[in-house]
């Protein structure tokens, strides 16, 4: 089905509509190989799209070519040699103009020192298409992450360039990393901002098989639903973090009460996890960008300012767990277990590890790491030990810390490896371990917003 904007009130929620058959095959390019333009072509083509992505940066694909992947997403390797014929990798602008009739724009948008987007990418791709030329009616997709305005910019970027022939859509993107596959082939929405009724329609025939509910609505609407999404959800973590904080002043357990509230069907029980904040390449920066954004206009974000400074300080709150147990941190040795923001991703980007590998080097603490899927971090921070598994990770430890909850880490024979620490503090940054296990198993735990080693934290809903 599709929610149309209703100009007198809020719309009617929409419902799924049943899956359809697939329509057309669309040539499709997409700009950015990254985790979200490599996802959207690889699903694209799943669907029955001929599509052609395009990077700037050679290694990647030369790598594509070759018939690598350059990031880890669980999956993509797989659905590309399965869609292989239908997809093609090019350095090449004009190859993927030529080649298309839709083109999905999925390059990074950083966040600037000043917290706003850096939409420079975005503005070279608008550059480059003035600079191919051409007549053709291509539809430019944004699915980058932009602040509301940018499509209008973008509009009147093109017309300057003599592009007015160019259509725009905002179509903002809502996968997660680690679920990416899924999340594009099962979106729990399509949200399609147009100036035009046929530009968007051309956009909505695309995603028509997978059969979700579509919201059509404006430009600035569609970009401003994609961040007060991400606004929303990193809220919620800061809100269930702030309550594991209280929890512990109180002897209540966090666990118990997220499950408690979630129950209700007004909350719900999803992003209701507390642990050592948010990371990633999405909720720090588009929460920074809603936030300047608002700034900008002249509207002072309260709620997104404590949001912004709980995470921050919430990544910082292991290093008061540590010295509680060890005293000074100045030649400890602590084993940090997991890098990735989170589970399923090679992501580094904004990583509470980050922080806190940051935070113990500082007070002098030896650094020891490990990950399932990042085996290098020297080029985001110095100093960090990389062991080879997590056995190397914890010997003579004086604590460990669970930074990602990968799977990997959880299913540890945790009882085995508390003899090789020479202290086994644990801290659970992510509340992925039972604690009163890790205390039959000897180990002093410690997670967050529960007691330690689960005294009185139990409790069923
Ligand atoms: P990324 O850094 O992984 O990928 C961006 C890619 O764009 C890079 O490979 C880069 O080389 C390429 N690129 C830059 N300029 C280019 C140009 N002119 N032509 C061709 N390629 C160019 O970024 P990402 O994580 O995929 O995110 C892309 C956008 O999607 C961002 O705006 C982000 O906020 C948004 N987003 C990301 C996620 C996520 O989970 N990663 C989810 C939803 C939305």
């Amino acid at each position: 089905m599709t929610l149309q904007e209703q100009p007198g009130g809020p719309a009617a929620a929409p419902e799924p509509a049943a899956p359809q058959a697939p329509t057309a095959m669309a040539r499709v390019g997409v700009i950015g190989a990254g985790y979200v333009g490599l996802v959207t072509g690889v699903c694209l083509s799943a669907l029955g799209h001929q599509v052609t992505v395009r990077d700037i940066d050679p290694r990647k694909i030369g790598a594509l070519n070759d018939g690598g992947v350059p990031i880890y997403e669980p999956g993509l390797d797989a659905l590309m040699r399965d869609n292989a014929e239908r997809l093609r990798y090019t350095l090449s602008l004009e190859r993927l103009l030529e080649s298309s009739d839709i083109v999905f724009v999925a390059v990074d948008t950083p966040p600037t020192y000043s917290g706003d987007a850096d939409l420079s990418r975005v503005m070279t791709v608008v550059d480059e298409l003035a600079a191919v030329g051409g007549d053709a009616r291509h539809v430019l997709v944004m699915k980058s992450t932009v602040p509301v305005g940018t499509g209008e910019q973008v509009r009147e970027a093109l017309d300057r360039r003599g592009l007015s022939q160019v259509g725009y859509v905002s179509n903002p993107e809502f996968l997660k990393e680690g679920a990416a596959l899924d999340d594009f082939m099962r979106p729990d929405r399509v949200v399609i901002g147009s100036f035009t009724p046929a530009d968007g329609d051309r956009v909505a025939e695309i995603y028509a098989p997978l059969g979700a509910p579509v919201v059509r609505t404006s430009v600035p609407t569609a970009e401003m639903v994609k961040y007060a999404s991400n606004a929303f959800l990193a809220t919620k973590i800061s809100f269930i973090n702030e309550i594991a904080n209280v929890c512990e002043e109180v002897g209540a357990d966090v666990g118990v009460v997220a499950q408690g509230m979630g129950l209700d069907r007004r909350i719900g029980g999803a992003f209701l996890q507390a642990g050592i904040g948010f990371g990633g390449s999405c909720f720090p920066k588009d929460v920074a960008a809603l936030k300047q954004l608002a700034g900008n206009s002249g509207y002072h974000f309260q709620l997104l300012t404590s949001v912004i400074e709980v995470n921050e300080l919430q990544k910082r709150r292991v290093i008061g767990k540590l010295k509680k147990h060890l005293g000074a941190l100045g030649g400890r040795r602590v084993a940090m277990l997991g890098l990735a923001f989170k589970p399923g991703t090679d992501d580094m980007r904004e990583a509470a590890s980050l922080v806190l590998a940051g935070r113990l080097l500082a007070e002098g603490a030896q650094v020891v790491a490990w990950d399932p899927v990042v085996a290098d971090i020297s080029d985001r921070l110095v100093g960090v030990t990389i062991a080879r598994d997590p056995a190397e990770a914890l010997e003579a430890a004086d604590a460990c810390v669970v930074v990602t909850e990968w799977p990997e880490v959880v299913r540890l024979d945790w009882p085995a490896l508390a003899g090789r620490m020479a202290r086994p503090v644990l801290i659970d940054g992510r509340n992925a371990l039972d604690p009163d296990a890790m205390a039959a198993a000897g180990y002093t735990y410690e997670g967050i917003g529960r007691l330690p080693g689960g005294r009185g934290a139990g409790g069923s809903v």
